[in-house]
């Protein structure tokens, strides 16, 4: 068998992509009949026979297998839908690859209808894990066409996308409502029912123990999601990469002009909005490409309604442990008027009012950074406001120990709480001059910071605003 296999020099992995629908078999049959051949002796069943992206897997040069993918036009989301190995190649974490790769260069893929192996090769590489004997929780989500949802209650035949998957029932599992005992589950796979015993396992008794499980581990559940998340090795988009730069329209934008029938000045404005809403908190990295979609979605529609929660601003269903919406991509944990109001200050507060101490800068930087302002925008906001380059800044923040790895240290957090500018915005002083206030406050550095806000107070008599600051100073001094 070896000889027919397909070598590559270069090791360049074929993709096939097309906007229409791509016949698996027919691709198999024209290019890897080796392949297809091997399926068929081991009584192999596609999961599914279409696809919109078919790409080769590649071992040593070798092509030894493939995967498809259900890829939506706007490159936002893909969904592993079928993958094969040839037999004599498993074992060397190719699936692995294929996912890492998806995850380094694009976005992350969710998994269409997993199998059980499926399941553990995720549990194997890091990217799932087992809560209990049974329960599963994976960072990739699993995605079940409504025709293959099964539930306790009445279901709409949604398309469902879970964490959770069950061992024992070979199924995903999804809560739908945890108060109610609600729970949505995939009807088994031919697969599965071949190599396990997965059949009978599912009644009214089974389901209450997973439901009863869900409620009494609920926290540790969302904690495991987030640690595994956090572990992907996921692209990490720019504003610019998703947007475009001040010139010109990212590959992204052009493409949803062509598919959406979106004219150029509308394009504009979205880019625009995706602008400030992602300067203001609203969209995280990891979303920018999901809102941009809903974005160009001219009318986009709430077509799931069985979940219990739901995104403030879409209605459409969301988790707990969910950080964005996965349906128009809004930061979940973005509180409106806090985090604009903060962010509108910070940059109305900037250079020519003020002399630019480097101290005022760091404050200003790390205050961006608490308020999970994504670093190079932070960056690039700090040095758009002040008179200062990036490099200086980071001198300053080593050298001082406030800033390592990305997070503020509990030096930064200690520097940033004795920052005049902390009390000046903490007490809402916009009434005095900042640097009058600054120039006092360093000049008096040995009180205690409290008394250094109270004594400056002082001298302005008593206007009625000023007493009013002095007793929220004096009240948390006490
Ligand atoms: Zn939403």
């Amino acid at each position: 068998m070896d000889n027919n296999i397909i070598e590559k020099e270069d090791n360049a992995q074929r993709v096939f992509l097309s906007e229409d629908i791509i016949d698996v078999v027919e691709i198999l049959k024209d290019y890897y009949g080796y392949i297809y051949e091997s399926m068929q002796d081991e009584k192999f069943i596609l999961k599914y026979d279409q696809c919109n992206l078919f790409k080769e897997l590649l071992f040593e040069n070798k092509v030894v297998g493939f995967c498809t993918y259900d890829f939506s036009r706007q490159f936002i989301t893909a969904s592993l839908n079928n993958i094969y190995v040839l037999p004599e190649y498993r074992g060397n974490s190719i699936f692995k690859k294929e996912l890492i790769k998806t995850m380094e260069d694009h976005h992350k893929p969710s998994i269409m209808e997993p199998t059980r192996l499926i399941v553990e090769l995720l549990i194997r590489y890091g990217f799932a894990k087992k809560i209990n004997d049974d329960i599963v929780a994976s960072a990739i989500e699993f995605v079940i066409p409504g025709s293959h949802v099964e539930s306790n209650t009445v279901y709409d035949n949604e398309e469902l996308a879970t964490h959770f998957y069950d061992l024992k029932s070979c199924r995903s599992i999804h809560i739908l409502d945890l108060n109610k005992g609600y729970i949505a589950y995939s009807s088994p796979l031919n697969y599965d029912i071949i190599h396990y015993d997965c059949m009978n396992v599912i009644d009214k008794s089974y389901l209450n123990g997973i439901v009863e499980f869900f409620k009494n581990n609920d926290v540790d559940l969302m904690k495991t999601i987030l640690d595994l998340e956090d572990m992907l090795p996921i692209k990490n988009y720019t504003l610019e990469e998703v947007i475009g730069d001040d010139d010109s329209l990212s590959f992204y934008i052009e493409t949803l002009i062509d598919d959406s029938h979106v004219t150029y000045d509308k394009a504009l404005q979205i880019k625009q909005q995706i602008r400030e809403e992602y300067e203001s908190g609203m969209i995280l990295n990891e979303s920018l490409l999901i809102r941009l979609a809903y974005l160009f979605n001219e009318n986009p529609e709430v077509t799931i309604k069985s979940h219990e929660e739901t995104c403030p601003y879409c209605d459409m269903p969301i988790d707990d442990h969910d950080k964005y919406c996965h349906f128009c991509g809004i930061n979940l944990s973005f509180d409106a008027d806090d985090l604009q109001n903060n962010l509108i200050q910070s940059l109305n507060t900037s250079g020519s009012e003020f002399r630019e101490d480097i101290r005022f800068i760091a404050f200003k930087f790390l205050k961006l950074i608490s308020e999970k302002i994504d670093l190079d925008y932070s960056i690039f906001t700090i040095e758009n406001n002040y008179d200062v380059a990036w490099s200086q800044l980071k001198h300053f923040l080593d050298k001082n120990n406030y800033f390592r790895d990305g997070q503020i240290t509990d030096d930064g957090l200690d520097f940033m709480k004795s920052h005049p500018l902390y009390f000046w915005e903490r007490y809402q002083m916009q009434i005095v001059d900042y640097t009058d206030f600054e120039n006092y406050f360093y000049k008096n550095s040995g009180l205690n910071p409290y008394e250094i806000c109270l004594n400056y107070l002082k001298q302005f008599g008593d206007d009625e605003y000023i007493m009013e600051i002095m007793d929220d100073i004096k009240r948390d001094f006490n």
